[in-house]
């Protein structure tokens, strides 16, 4: 087809994206800003309904064989006792789909191996964007300039042209910072999802496939502050020596050239996603807090829900207007549940988290998964 189409953004939404164009016989070009796209050393969960959306891509069983199947998931206090347990085997026995647990490095080399070379333009940083009644006009940073006929918009929770299009939508800090790395797991021998909720802040361990284990750690603290900023493995050995095990002994046997480190931002929902021949899509468009594990979710389910407008619309701007009515509400949901759960997670006054863990453990495990429940029930697929 002769649509020029490009894609901002090498990450899970623009290839993800691009793959649902190519199966559609478009041939978008991926333009990135990197000078290597290889997944950042960390894991990520992929929930039931974004390994759905995959499945009507076509990838799930390739997917899935490189995901560690998440059969249950636990939340405990800083001693270990259980605060909530949720059930993913029930809700999956439900829904006909299963939760996973994935290497990012893994899924990107995936998703980059359905795309030809020519499909992957890198060290190319978008830093402007103009559209008229024929086309799109696109500027990077290293001078060039770039004409086609759509642009995906893909770039990211600080996406530059998205600060172009909404001015008013500067990703918002969680006020808790996030360290992350992925360990060997033979020597800690996890063998489920655990967060552990304390006063001094949030640790999880998740497995991984080939015997690698990611953990993450979130810890209440002011916005690119300097003091953690410096923070080491040995000061989150400290910060963490009173967690219960496995905590300690998976960072024990962390390298600081592991750690990966970052502020956790989201933006406000926006009330649009469609520009005439600009659509935003993933965290360009609807960035979350992690809390509810559904920001890469969300960008696989907006490539399959693109994919289908574009079936069933007679032009692109149809499609994209179709995209944006399918997915606002839905992701406008997630950002804000998932702030109240960051909220609630990161819980620092000891009495509040007493108040908050008492609660939790009279509180049945169904109650617990009933925000899933919505997540899963959800016909976010519908006609497809
Ligand atoms: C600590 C943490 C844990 C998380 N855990 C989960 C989880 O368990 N489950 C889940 O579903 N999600 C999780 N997420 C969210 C998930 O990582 C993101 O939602 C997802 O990666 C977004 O993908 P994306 O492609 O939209 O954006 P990105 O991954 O940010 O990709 C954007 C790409 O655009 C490139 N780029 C940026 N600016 C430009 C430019 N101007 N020009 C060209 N290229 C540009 C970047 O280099 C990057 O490659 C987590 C996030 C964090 C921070």
């Amino acid at each position: 087809m002769k649509e020029r189409i490009i894609i901002l953004g090498g990450g899970i939404a623009g290839l993800t994206a691009a793959i649902a164009l190519r199966q559609l016989g478009y041939e978008p070009v991926v333009y990135e800003s990197a000078r290597e796209l290889k997944g950042i050393g960390a894991g990520f969960g992929l929930a039931s309904n974004a390994m759905k959306a995959f499945e009507l891509l076509g990838l799930e069983s390739e997917v899935a064989q490189l995901g560690y199947p998440v059969d249950s998931f636990r939340i405990c206090d800083e001693l270990g006792r259980a605060l909530i347990e949720t059930d993913p085997a029930r809700l999956q026995a439900r829904y006909q789909a299963e939760n996973y647990a994935f290497h990012r490095a893994d899924l990107h080399k995936l998703l980059m191996a359905y795309l030809p070379s020519e499909a992957l333009v890198l060290s190319h940083r978008a830093v402007s964007f103009k559209q008229d009644d024929d086309g799109v006009d696109l500027s990077f940073a290293n001078g060039e300039n770039l004409r086609g006929d759509y642009l995906l918009v893909a770039d990211g929770v600080h996406s530059a042209i998205r600060q172009q299009l909404v001015p008013s939508a500067r990703p918002r800090y969680a006020g808790y910072t996030c360290w992350r790395a992925v360990v060997d797991n033979r020597l800690v021998g996890v063998e489920e999802g655990v967060e552990t909720w304390g006063a001094k802040g949030r640790f999880g361990l998740t497995p991984l496939i080939g015997d690698r284990l990611y953990w993450y750690a979130c810890v209440n603290a002011p916005a690119r502050d300097a003091h953690y900023a410096a923070y080491r493995v040995a000061d989150l050995q400290a910060h963490f020596s009173h967690y219960h095990e496995p905590v300690v002994r998976a960072l024990s046997i962390t390298k600081d050239e592991d750690l990966l480190w970052n502020d956790i931002m989201d933006i406000r929902p926006l009330r649009r996603f469609a520009y005439g021949r600009a659509l935003l899509l993933g965290d360009a468009a609807h960035a979350t807090t992690p809390n509810m594990g559904q920001g890469a979710c969300q960008a696989i389910e907006d490539a399959a829900i693109l994919k289908s407008e574009l079936r069933k619309r007679a032009t692109f701007e149809e499609a994209f207007i179709a995209f944006e009515g399918r997915r606002l509400k839905r992701t406008q949901y997630i950002i804000e549940t998932s702030r109240r759960a960051g909220w609630l997670a990161q819980l620092s006054n000891p009495i509040l988290v007493s108040v908050r863990n008492n609660l939790f453990r009279l509180l049945p495990n169904s109650l617990a998964a009933s925000q899933l429940k919505r997540l899963y029930e959800e016909d976010f697929i519908e006609d497809y």
